[in-house]
């Protein structure tokens, strides 16, 4: 399977007249050599790769890495350097969005008459449709997070802070046996809500306020996103008639998913139907984004992506309004691309609730 993956790296080796590929961020190295370390590099050559790690991981690496040539050595760009006189590579890929200054300079320096090639968004976008290894990881992460949310609602309620409630899910979702939270929580609740990123905080939630509650888990590298926007004891009719805005868009947009849609499109239904109700000023991000072994990854959707779905892609649908003063209302799931609509893996009911 990572051979496979691999082997679909060949229309870039080809686009870009690659003789080899230098890899280093690490879900791209997660994703085409199966180490779960923090450090390594994958030397990819048209018929052969190389793994080259420190000495902390070479056990790891022995036990992870599939169908490579693991090298230990202490100085990376000396072992690349090496193998680069070894083989007399011309043209290196290098992670354009991820690679940095002083490594391409250390490369640079060390591999003079070598052309460095910078490799950009097509590279992280070979991650973009999951496979049926990746869809089931996907899925029992979600699942889990979702169980975690719903165990902890009844912590919900006035007089408990945010953080509180942010430590409490990340506490249930380990109990779960997730490896760990996939972000920072966000916890935002009356007029904090207008932060589209608003982390959780020592405020403590009071009746008649909605709380938003963006959270995920993260399993075997594998990320799930989700959000819920609640109502502290009551709701009155400003907040359930921005929940019902907000719930339409993200539900007419989930219906509209499906393969050869573009991310653009996509993003016009829900963002179209905001601004019709006299609320498109306060929906200021994207529709989503692409969810796997990082939590933003390709594709992403918004009014400038011309991507097109396709199936296996997982991405997030979360429209939201934000009001300076007021407040917020965000609604996410994470849904997977099927041949002809989606399926959606996270599992927390999107009906107003209140707690
Ligand atoms: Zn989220
Ligand atoms: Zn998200």
């Amino acid at each position: 399977m990572l051979k496979d993956r691999r082997a679909r790296l060949v229309s870039l080796f080809d686009r870009e007249q690659l003789d080899c590929l230098v890899v280093e961020h690490l879900p791209n190295l997660r994703y085409l050599t199966g180490f779960s370390g923090s450090t390594g590099t994958l030397l990819l050559g048209r018929d052969a790769g190389w793994f080259i790690c420190d000495s902390r991981y070479t056990l790891q690496a022995r036990d992870e890495v599939v169908g490579l040539e693991i090298i230990e050595h202490s100085q990376r760009h000396e072992a690349i350097a090496s193998l680069q006189r070894d083989v007399g590579w011309q043209r290196m890929g290098f992670e354009a969005d991820h690679t940095m200054v002083s490594t391409h300079q250390a490369l640079a320096k060390r591999l003079p008459a070598v052309q460095l090639v910078a490799v950009g968004a097509e590279l992280d976008a070979i991650r973009d449709r999951k496979d049926q290894g990746e869809l089931s990881a996907l899925k029992q992460v979600a699942g889990l997070a979702s169980d975690a949310l719903l165990a902890v609602l009844p912590q919900i309620r006035p007089g408990v802070s945010e953080a509180e409630l942010a430590l409490a899910l990340e506490v249930e979702m380990r109990h779960r046996g997730a490896d760990g939270r996939g972000f920072d929580f966000i916890v935002a609740s009356g007029e904090r809500g207008a932060m589209p990123h608003g982390r959780a905080s020592n405020k403590r939630l009071q009746a008649g306020e909605l709380v938003t509650i963006d959270f995920g888990a993260v399993l075997n590298g594998y990320h799930s996103d989700e959000t819920v926007t609640l109502a502290v004891g009551h709701a009155d009719n400003r907040q359930q008639r921005m929940y019902d805005v907000v719930l339409t868009a993200h539900n007419r947009a989930i219906a509209a998913v499906r393969p050869g849609i573009s991310c653009k499109e996509l993003d016009a239904i829900a963002r179209d139907y905001i601004c019709e109700q006299g609320l498109g000023e306060y929906f200021g991000h994207g529709l989503g984004h692409g969810v796997g072994l990082e939590i933003h990854e390709a594709p992403t959707l918004s009014p400038r992506s011309d991507v097109v779905l396709a199936s296996g892609m997982v991405v997030t649908i979360e429209p939201g309004v934000y009001i300076p003063g007021w407040g917020g209302v965000r609604i996410e799931d994470t849904v997977v691309v099927t041949d002809e609509s989606c399926l959606i893996l996270t599992a927390v009911p999107k009906r107003l609730m209140v707690v």
